[in-house]
């Protein structure tokens, strides 16, 4: 029997208390007079999370693959060009979604733990004088391989280039998490899920869409159901969905946001920030590299970590799972075997990544890893306490 297990995969992620508790209760009925008490206030707090006045957001019962299919199919038409760059599992499963649906779809390949090559989409976009790029799309936070893209910087380079394409972020494993800021950035589309930043469990698409995305689902033609945003925004305007709501998410979502904002949006990412340095001390004392290849893609969600040739990180993992009872994230697709993620979103605390890190250095001793049991972990420390504070207390 185990007491206690640790989840460090970067999604789902750990449910603080207060949002299990607020969703143990009894069904309610979607239809009943006092919901809209409920959802109405939803919208308008995921605004403030997006950090948009003017955006619309919509909340699926799906996940976040759901998101990604709902802002496509609601704003474009088949064959329409978009622009995408694959540097790992997410964004190539976008870019794959985006072929299936028979988008001519412009793939920008980048190496695996680059972020999104911002002056190689600002010439092609300079290039396209006929705009024929309908949409560009960004992973926000490529959660394969631990890199957070300048999505900030994308937009610049897109007003550089004079071209008025759609832009549409997946932020699922950085929103809530990491800064996001819909109308400054100029972001059409925004993609999340319930079970990163927002502490929650599986289940739903969290979403909003720009006024100029909204215009564009004006003239698309796109075959839609489940996704119709016009279903939904006819619904949704008095606080009901055209079908049946994830009820008990909803009160869930109701208890993870007020959370955030008690905390503070602001102090969120930093907390964020945080954590995900002190990880990142402790691979340093191990001698180990990220895969993210520059600092400035270095996530604060979520560390891949590359093992030396001689360990497998399959069995990194495995073990950490059987003898400590740790899940940590593994290398997806051409990764599998040579990293291992450490997933440090949502309801983290310093404690809680002390044990990832002992846990993962144990793990990888158990394994043949040349390394020192205990330095990674002293890494950590000195970053979250002890000495960190006395040379902060000293220099103040
Ligand atoms: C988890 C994740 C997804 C997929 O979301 P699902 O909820 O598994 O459908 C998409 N993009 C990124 C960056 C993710 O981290």
């Amino acid at each position: 029997m185990r007491y206690h297990t640790g989840l460090f995969i970067p999604g789902p992620t750990n449910v603080p208390d207060q949002v299990r508790r607020a969703m143990n209760l009894p069904q309610e009925d979607m239809r009943s007079p006092d919901f809209p008490k409920l959802t109405l206030p939803l919208f308008a707090d995921l605004k403030k999370v997006f950090k948009t006045e003017t955006g619309q957001p919509f909340i699926y019962p799906s996940s976040g693959t759901g998101g990604w299919e709902a802002v496509l199919t609601n704003t474009l038409n088949p064959g329409d060009k978009v622009l995408i760059s694959t540097f790992g599992q997410f964004s190539l499963l976008w870019a794959d979604m985006c072929q299936r649906l028979g988008f001519e779809t412009v793939v920008v390949d980048c190496e695996w733990g680059e972020g999104v090559p911002v002056e190689t989409f600002h010439d092609i976009l300079a290039k396209d004088k006929g705009h024929t790029i309908r949409a560009v799309l960004a992973t926000q936070n490529e959660t394969a391989t631990g890199v957070t893209s300048d999505i900030a910087g994308l937009r610049k380079a897109m007003d550089a280039a004079g071209h008025p394409a759609l832009l549409y972020v997946d932020g699922v494993s950085s929103v809530g998490s990491i800064d996001f800021r819909m109308d400054e950035w100029g972001v059409d589309g925004i993609v999340s899920g319930s079970q990163k930043g927002f502490m929650l469990p599986t289940g739903l698409a969290i979403i909003c869409v720009s006024q100029k995305a909204l215009e564009a689902h004006k003239s698309s033609k796109f075959p839609r159901c489940f996704f119709s945003f016009e279903d939904m925004m006819r619904t949704n305007k008095d606080g009901y969905f055209p079908y049946t709501p994830a009820t008990t998410l909803l009160r869930g979502l109701r208890a993870s946001l007020d959370l955030m904002f008690e905390e503070g949006l602001e102090n969120v990412f930093a907390r964020h920030n945080h954590i995900a340095t002190g990880v990142r001390k402790a691979i340093e004392a191990w001698g180990y590299e990220l895969c993210a290849k520059e600092p400035k893609w270095h996530s604060d969600t979520v560390s891949a970590i590359k093992v030396p040739a001689n360990i497998d990180a399959v069995k990194v993992i495995r073990h950490a799972f059987d003898r400590y009872g740790v899940s940590f994230g593994s290398g997806l697709n051409k990764l599998s075997g040579k990293v291992f993620r450490i997933g440090h979103l949502g309801a983290t605390s310093e404690l809680l990544l002390l044990g990832a890190v002992a846990a993962a250095e144990m793990s990888l001793v158990d394994c043949g890893a040349d390394i020192e049991l205990g330095s990674g972990v002293a890494a950590c420390q000195t970053w979250y306490g002890g000495r960190r504070n006395i040379e902060a207390a000293k220099a103040a």
